[in-house]
């Protein structure tokens, strides 16, 4: 297929030329585009939490590095500022996360480090994967909220392991910053 001119993002499966990844029609609520060669949605990144870039970026997936290096500098700003409420979200989630974490650690002696918290997040919301097949698949809202409470138990059980702590302790923490987190991501939404 021969590629349309004046295009300025590609898929990041095939690589194919295409006008614009999303359409906006009112804010926080946009669509998908499909790439016209090989059906697929053009670049699922768009709605993705940065997370789950991150994870893809860590796994060698080459649609991670084609929409960070053929995509993502060509966005606007509704993007961007998708983005930044997302990558804000994590923040805050960490932020209250680690100083729990230290609260509830029964021994001084092993002291738990930042890292080793955001460690813990990262493989524990490997579950968020499922949500680009959602994505794809336009599922339900109630779908995505269970698929987010599966990556919320995850990150307790995870944090459970790291810290010794109880599994109550560990939930608690994580529901703390999660309600934290998604406070900061709704302020977002409406200011954009
Ligand atoms: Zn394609």
């Amino acid at each position: 297929m021969v590629p349309p001119k004046e295009m300025n993002f590609r898929c990041i499966h095939c690589g194919f030329p295409v006008e614009t990844l999303f359409i906006q029609y009112s804010p926080g609520n946009i669509r998908l585009m499909k790439c016209e060669n090989c059906r697929s949605v053009a670049d699922e990144y768009i709605e993705c939490e940065i997370m789950i870039l991150l994870i893809d970026l860590v796994l060698h997936k080459s649609k991670a590095y084609h929409h960070l290096l053929n995509n993502f500098p060509k966005l606007n700003g509704v993007y961007l500022e998708l983005l930044l409420s997302s990558f804000f979200g994590i923040l805050v989630f960490l932020c209250i996360l680690y100083p729990a974490c230290k609260y509830l650690q029964k021994s001084p002696r092993k002291a738990i480090r930042f890292n080793q918290v955001l460690l813990a997040t990262l493989v524990s919301s490997y579950f968020k994967i499922v949500l680009i097949a959602m994505m794809v698949w336009q599922f339900p809202v109630t779908a995505i909220f269970i698929i987010d409470m599966f990556a919320l138990s995850s990150n307790a059980v995870a944090l459970k392991v790291l810290m010794q702590i109880t599994m109550v302790e560990s939930v608690a923490a994580c529901i703390i910053a999660h309600s934290a987190k998604l406070l900061v991501n709704y302020i977002a939404l409406l200011a954009i």
